[in-house]
Order: C-alpha cells, then sequence, then structure tokens
C-alpha cells in the first residue's frame, strides 16, 4: 500500500541522528518538506543536506526543546519558511540511567524528563495553536515500549515514556474535533546511537537485547520511520490517541 498525504510540510525533532533522522528521509522521499529540529547542529545540517543531495526540500532549525523561548522560535522559523506543519514527529530523547530507582540522582530525573516529557509538551503546546489555525495535522510523539510496561534499571526512562503516552491521549481527545490527530509510536530496542552507547560496555548485553526479541533480532530506524509516516498518512484518518508498539513482539508477551 502506498502512503498518501494531504499536506506538505513535516517537522522532525531528533532528526540529526537514528530515528529522528531515518524519519526526516522518509517523509523527503514522500514528496514532503522537511523541517530539521535538533541541538545538534553538525548532525541536523547532516540530514538536511542528505535530503537536498536526494533532490527533497529541507530546512535545519536549531533547538534545544527543553527550552520553552528556543521551541517558539523554532515554531515562528518554521511557519516563516514554509507557511505551515502539517506533521510534527516529537522524537528527541535521551536515555542515561545505568542503576535500579535508589540508584538514579536529581540530575538524572531532571535531565531525562526535560527532554522526553517537558520537550514533548513544548513542542506540542506551540505545535497544536499553529495546526488549529491551518485546519488540522497530525502528530507522532516517540515513546517506547518502555513506556507500555516495566523497564528495570531504566525507571526514570520508564516514567518519561509513559508520561509521553499520556500526553499523546490526552492532546488526542482535547483536539480531535480541531481536526488534529495525536499518536505515539512505541520502538522497543532499534539500532541507532543511543542502543549503541547503552551496550557498547558489554557486547553480551547485545546478544541478549536481540533474543529478547521474539523476531530474534533488534529493529531498524526504517521500521519506525514506515509506522510513523503511517500514522501521519491519510491512511491512519481514524487513528488518534493510540500507542503503536513497533517491538518484533516484546509486548506480546
Ligand atoms: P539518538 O541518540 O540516535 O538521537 C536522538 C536525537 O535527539 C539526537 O540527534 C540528539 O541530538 C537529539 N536531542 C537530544 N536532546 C535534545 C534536545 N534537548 N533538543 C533537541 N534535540 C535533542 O536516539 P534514537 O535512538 O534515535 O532515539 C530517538 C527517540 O526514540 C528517543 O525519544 C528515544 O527515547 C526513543 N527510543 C529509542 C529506542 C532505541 O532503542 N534506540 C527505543 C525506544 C525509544
Amino acid at each position: 500500500m502506498s502512503m498518501t498525504f494531504s499536506g506538505q510540510v513535516a517537522l522532525v525533532t531528533g532528526a540529526a541522528a537514528g530515528i529522528g533522522r531515518a524519519t526526516a528521509l522518509a517523509f523527503a522521499e514522500h514528496g514532503l518538506k522537511v523541517l530539521v529540529v535538533d541541538l545538534d547542529s553538525a548532525g541536523g545540517e547532516g540530514t538536511a543536506e542528505l535530503i537536498r543531495q536526494a533532490g527533497g526540500e529541507a530546512l535545519f532549525l536549531p533547538c534545544d526543546v527543553t527550552k520553552d523561548a528556543q521551541v517558539q522560535q523554532m515554531m515562528t522559523q518554521a511557519v516563516d519558511a514554509y507557511s505551515r506543519v502539517d506533521y510534527a514527529f516529537n522524537n528527541a530523547g535521551i536515555e542515561i540511567e545505568k542503576g535500579r530507582l535508589a540508584e538514579g540522582s536529581e540530575a538524572e530525573f531532571d535531565a531525562i524528563m526535560g527532554v522526553n516529557v517537558k520537550g514533548v509538551w513544548l513542542c506540542m503546546k506551540y505545535q497544536l495553536p499553529l495546526m488549529m489555525a491551518q485546519g488540522g495535522g497530525a502528530i507522532v510523539n516517540t515513546a517506547s515500549v518502555a513506556g507500555l510496561g516495566a523497564a528495570p534499571k531504566m525507571s526514570i526512562y520508564s516514567a518519561s515514556k509513559h508520561a509521553v503516552i499520556g500526553l499523546t491521549k490526552s492532546a488526542a481527545i482535547e483536539y480531535a474535533k480541531k481536526h488534529i490527530r495525536v499518536n505515539a509510536v512505541c520502538p522497543a530496542v532499534i539500532d541507532t546511537d543511543m542502543f549503541r552507547r547503552a551496550h557498547e560496555a558489554d557486547p553480551r548485553k547485545a546478544e541478549f537485547a536481540a533474543t529478547m526479541h521474539p523476531v530474534g533480532r533488534i529493529g531498524k530506524v526504517e521500521e519506525i520511520a514506515a509506522a510513523v509516516l503511517y500514522l501521519c498518512s491519510d491512511g491512519a484518518a481514524f487513528t488518534t490517541g493510540h500507542s503503536l508498539a513497533v517491538d518484533g513482539g516484546v509486548t506480546a508477551f
């Protein structure tokens, strides 16, 4: 099934690398103009350049999604550049914990909640009024399978991703009649820098990561991008408030 999009402009946060970069490239392959948002300027410019080299249109907007003023300015720049934002993929996120709940620090808690929860909330805070003024749109937030169930030694991260699902559901019902759909994507372990950073110290953990998925492997960034594009596409017109696990069967256990 080919995906069709009524809109023309997609915005992706955390688009300098990993899942965000792959999704930005996928939007561009489907003919959309892409706003590439990240605090990593080199990586963000790199994603925008990859899109342009492939014949697409993209603009990098530097932004720390934890800062209200920066998110507000980034959304103003987005509208100045492309007049509208039809699809927003709020994907920037971090994962820095290593220990059990009582071993976590206040700094870790504030950092993880700052990017994963406040960042998603701030982005939606400025995207929803714009989409209302436009007459509609679709938002996808990156949660995780750790937002659907417990994740040992990742309690703060898990709590942050449960919160993303809460924000997603609340926004979905509040803005449903404004023709804005809001969904979440919940990846299991995906082969990105985040995964490699977490597993470089112990290769046995990487092997375990593969075997814990019923399909016998970890996921690819393109497989998350495909799910995000589906949730934004016209084919998902009746889908909102949903958290889509893209997880090789992990949550079927
Ligand atoms: P990644 O580290 O490869 O990319 C994350 C991007 O977010 C980076 O480009 C980084 O610069 C950017 N970022 C971080 N903090 C930011 C901030 N304050 N403002 C703007 N940008 C910021 O990670 P990834 O694996 O591609 O993860 C993307 C999302 O997917 C995250 O929300 C993560 O929690 C989630 N996720 C990842 C996995 C996995 O296994 N990789 C699994 C489930 C969920």
